[in-house]
């Protein structure tokens, strides 16, 4: 055993990958672990930290972005260092953060999304949900996108989980509802000139399986001016379905009762509207001068699979829906780094319990771990990355008392790379002016902040903010 290791004489030396949710409770739960002596270095690949907080969850949710406030007290450990702009796989590689730290901790979500698999889908207007949501969030990876949403009446949203829900909130209540978030410019343009009217949410399965939690339908409802119109059909809920959501949480409960109040009380004359529809599923997007047009949806049945639990099974019925705009929110999906075992099935980190794998099914990779999404794909709120960080902070303790983590040869060898090869990486304090800035230029504009979404001008902002 390495005398000491995580002793005054001779601290840990722990690295996380990401600076989403999952990435600081790691480090919370390092930095709380009794009687360690334990250095963290976070490394982020873009100049800003925060993941999904910043780039995900929707501008109108601000008090759920207000997480970033723990955050920040987290960063306040002297133990702690920030590496903005840095991105593991590029600018440093997994053999330098080996000689560097005894332990790695993988946070680096998933960030691609799932395909259909379906004719068409690589028509003009068919976009990913993913795509949307950080285009409006100002992701610099999504700037340059753009919907046509002047042009668009109707957009049909693919799946209909939390994600789904966002993008048919954004897209349906008045942009001058968002003026004051913390919604990219050029979102809060394109929105108000934009002529979307319905939005169709499609489900695979029927009511009580809706993925969605009843506040995020009962928000929608909220808003000025839009309605929430089911059909009887659509709202109809199966023997099996209703023997099933007796054993079910009380949410599921919940969305189906108001989605049978939304039937029962038939369409109301409001200016928009979010359709429900259930038991659907894309099979073919049909276009027209490369744009789609109309979406082909075949029909689903409910059977009971062997655990009990409602599948939905193709029928032999066909219908068209015609569309402007597709955005399909049915999951997000990990992206394999060269050198890390990937877990191609599940789309996440090959991992047993947080302890990265050689391989899938393999043997553990002394020192590699892997947190949140990253670890076990694309579910959970913000909240549920705590415990499962803390889980997984457990198992690298453990190593480090059975002394099975990495031994790293050069103290700060990361840090020397990032200076050798020029490489402005942007730190604790220089995110803290950023973000200050970023609320003083938001506040001139009546915004709780102002997202420059292109990673120069940030880096630009950065440097001029430290003289
Ligand atoms: C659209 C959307 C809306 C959501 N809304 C809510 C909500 O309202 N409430 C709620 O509780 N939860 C919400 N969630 C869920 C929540 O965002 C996630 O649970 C959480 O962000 C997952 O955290 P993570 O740390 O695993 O990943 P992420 O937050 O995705 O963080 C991963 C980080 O790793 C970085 N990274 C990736 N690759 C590298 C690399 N090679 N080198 C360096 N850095 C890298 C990324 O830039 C990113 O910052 C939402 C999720 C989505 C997608």
């Amino acid at each position: 055993m390495t005398q000491g290791l995580g002793s005054g004489n001779l601290p840990i030396r722990v690295c996380t990958v990401g600076s989403g949710p999952s990435a600081f409770y790691a480090v919370e739960a390092l930095l709380k672990a009794s009687g360690l002596d334990v250095r963290v270095d976070m490394f982020e690949r873009l100049p800003t930290p925060f993941g999904l907080v910043r780039g995900g969850v929707a501008p109108d949710h601000q008090k759920i972005k207000s997480v970033s406030k723990v955050y920040d007290k987290i960063a306040e450990d002297p133990r702690f260092r920030f590496f903005g702009n840095v991105r593991i796989g590029k600018d440093l590689t997994i053999e330098q953060l080996e000689r560097s730290y005894h332990a790695i901790v993988w946070a680096i979500g998933c960030e691609s999304d799932n395909r259909l698999g379906v004719p068409g889908e690589d028509l003009a207007g068919v976009c990913s949900a993913t795509e949307f949501v950080g285009w409006y969030n100002g992701h610099p990876d999504f700037r340059d996108r753009t919907f046509d949403l002047q042009r668009s009446r109707r957009v049909a949203v693919v799946g209909n989980g939390n994600v789904a829900m966002d993008c048919s909130r954004i897209l349906l209540q008045s942009a001058d509802r968002l003026a004051d978030t913390d919604i990219a410019d050029h979102a809060l343009a394109t929105l108000r000139q934009s002529s979307v009217t319905e939005v169709v949410l499609l489900g695979r399965r029927g009511p009580a399986q809706a993925a969605f939690s009843p506040k995020e339908i009962e928000e929608i409802a909220e808003l000025p001016d839009v309605d929430v119109a089911v059909s009887a059909e659509d709202a109809h809920v199966d023997e099996h379905s209703a023997k099933w959501l007796e054993t079910q949480a009380r949410s599921a409960q919940r969305s189906v009762k108001f989605l049978q109040e939304c039937a029962a009380r038939g369409p109301q004359d409001r200016k928009k509207r979010l359709t429900c529809r259930f038991l659907v599923a894309p099979v073919a997007f049909e276009g027209d001068g490369g744009r789609v047009r109309a979406i082909t949806l075949q029909h689903a049945a409910l059977d009971l699979d062997k655990d009990g639990t409602p599948r939905a099974r193709p029928i032999d019925r066909f219908t068209t829906l015609e569309v402007d705009l597709v955005l399909k929110a049915v999951g997000y999906r990990g992206v394999p780094l060269p050198g890390l075992a990937f877990d191609d099935r599940r789309g996440i980190i090959a991992n047993l319990d947080g302890r990265v794998l050689d391989r899938v099914g393999g043997a553990a990779r002394r020192g590699h771990y892997v947190v949140g999404w990253a670890k076990r794909g694309p579910t959970g709120l913000v909240g549920t990355n705590s415990p499962d960080s803390k889980a997984t902070v457990e198992q690298l303790l453990q190593d480090v008392r059975a002394a099975t983590t990495l031994a790293p040869t050069v103290e700060g060898g990361a840090e020397k790379a990032l200076r050798a090869a020029n490489l402005d990486f942007v730190t604790w304090q220089d995110w803290q002016r950023l973000d200050a800035h970023e609320r003083a230029q938001g506040q001139d504009r009546g915004k709780v902040r102002h997202k420059e979404p292109d990673v120069a001008a940030l880096l630009q902002a950065v440097r001029a903010l430290r003289k």
